[in-house]
């Protein structure tokens, strides 16, 4: 009750939509929970500025406003030049781009804020270092600093929406997790006051490869979890993704959530057409945006396409 209050006092009755759009699932590192690992043998495909245009295109037919843009770490086929040519080719048909990439430094985050992206995202996965020493087995994401302070790059290049979060079942302890989570998103919403700050929690789910979590988090934890983290943390966005199944979702809404993806593909391609390249993992929650949409209207909720707009 507390944690809806809370919700409801800060954000009131709305929930924003966007959609992720997969650029490539090319990747040169080993991190044993992913279906875009270097070494499964998947079918791999990355798509050109203009497949990423007709795919925006399409995503904004269906009420889109805001995208998350996504791909995995390969810095010669998902070069900085290539993702700046992405976000200045988007940038003029969709007034919100974020970015889940491979983590750059400040001055690449300034090109693409420049190129008109606003927001950046990355998880962290675990903040136990051992654990990820022991998932991340091969590539640059195997430096954990780099990868920890890659938020406050993105803020100091004016990133105005820093997303963060940890793969929840990953370590045995996910408590501690969560605790990591929150103390990294207090950090920081103190230094960049001016930024938006918000957090996923994704459960594993299983992946190409044959991965299975080792702790998977159950639903009574998962709601537990989402009301301490509104409790703590009143202005924390808070967003859930299509992994989780629909019943699930709809009841979280009035709980905390402030953000849901919808009608999501998590390969390349796949939304302005078929696509034969591998997703990186299973989504749960199938329904179409238009249906999410209607749930949170027959719910009492506002569904926001688009809060922002560059001038
Ligand atoms: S988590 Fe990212 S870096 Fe690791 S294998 Fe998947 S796409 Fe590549």
């Amino acid at each position: 009750m507390q944690a809806h209050e809370t919700t409801l006092r800060r954000f009131g009755r709305t929930i924003h939509l966007f959609a992720p759009l997969y650029l490539s699932n090319e990747c040169v590192s080993t991190c044993t929970y992913c279906g875009f690992s270097a070494g499964n043998e998947i079918a791999r495909r990355t798509l050109t500025p203009a497949e990423v245009l007709t795919e925006a295109l399409e995503l904004q037919r269906r009420g889109f406003r805001h995208i998350l843009l996504v791909a995995g770490e390969h810095a010669r086929i998902i070069s900085k030049d290539y993702l700046v040519e992405c976000v200045q080719t988007l940038a003029p048909h969709m007034p919100s781009l974020s970015l889940e990439v491979q983590v750059w430094d400040e001055a690449t985050y300034r090109r693409l804020v420049e190129a008109g992206c606003e927001g950046l995202v990355v998880y962290q996965e675990t903040y136990d270092r051992d654990t990820y020493a022991a998932v991340h087995l091969k590539g640059k994401k195997r430096n954990y600093e780099w990868r920890l302070a890659a938020p406050d790059r993105g803020a100091a290049a004016g990133m105005r929406k820093l997303g963060i979060g940890a793969l929840l079942g990953l370590h045995g302890d996910w408590r501690s997790e969560a605790i990591a989570v929150a103390a990294h998103a207090q950090a920081l919403t103190r230094r960049w006051w001016r930024s938006e700050i918000s957090v996923a929690l994704p459960r594993l789910r299983p992946a190409a490869g044959g991965y299975e979590p080792a702790d998977p988090v159950g639903d009574a934890e998962f709601v537990q979890l989402l009301c301490a983290l509104r409790l703590l943390l009143p202005d924390l966005g808070v967003s859930l993704s299509t992994r989780e199944p629909p019943a699930l979702r709809d009841a979280l809404v009035p709980l905390g959530v402030t953000h849901l993806s919808a009608g999501s593909h998590t390969e390349p391609g796949g939304y302005a057409s078929e696509s034969d390249a591998e997703p990186q993992f299973e989504i749960s929650d199938t329904r179409t945006p238009a249906e999410v949409a209607a749930m949170l209207r027959d719910s009492g909720y506002d569904p926001v396409w688009k809060d922002w707009e560059r001038t």
